[in-house]
């Protein structure tokens, strides 16, 4: 049987455990994932598109179902080189309905084939996002129970390091 893979693109910056429960619950799905980080320098991210990578291997540990990559291009000029057509998205709470549902249909229309698959995440994690996490870390609040291990100690290292003010 031919083998399913999607790619699953996102920004984690930093990468939180709800991107890790889809990335769980997409193996479910597909037997392979090519988890794509978004290289965008214009949203000034708090990580480099190659420290987020690390972050992203280091926590998935060594699973040869899940591939790292990044991407600077459009999405769909990315599904296109990688020959992968099927996109995951993880859903959270109501508010990610109308952004999914716009860019998923515009995906398709700059790439017919293109397949947006969406997962819902459980209730553990629907209000975790990305930008709450580094909020919260920013002014010093505790992050443990929303990041693996690994992100939470690079995110302590990088606010450590960064000039106040
Ligand atoms: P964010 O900054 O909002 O975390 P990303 O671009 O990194 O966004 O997210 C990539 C994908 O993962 C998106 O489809 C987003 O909806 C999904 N996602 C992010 N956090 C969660 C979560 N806690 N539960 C389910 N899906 C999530």
């Amino acid at each position: 049987m031919p083998k399913r893979t999607a790619i699953y693109p996102g920004s984690f910056d930093p990468l939180t455990n709800g991107h890790t429960a889809i990335i769980q619950r997409g193996l479910k799905v597909f037997d392979r994932l090519v988890v794509a980080v978004a290289n965008n320098p214009e949203k000034k991210p708090l990580f480099s598109a190659a420290e987020r990578k690390v972050m992203i291997a280091e926590a998935i540990g060594d699973d040869p179902r899940v591939e790292v990559d990044s991407f600077d291009s459009l999405l769909v000029d990315y599904v296109r080189r990688r020959g992968i057509h099927t996109v995951l998205r993880g859903l959270r709470a109501v508010s990610d309905f109308e952004y999914e549902f716009q860019i998923a249909n515009m995906n398709r229309h700059l790439l017919p084939d293109l397949e947006t698959v969406f997962v819902m995440t459980g209730e553990d994690y629907f209000f975790v996002s990305a930008r709450l996490v580094r909020e919260v870390a920013t002014f010093g609040g505790d992050v443990s129970a929303f990041v693996p291990a690994n992100v939470l100690a690079a995110l302590k290292a990088k606010l450590a390091s960064r000039p106040v003010g």
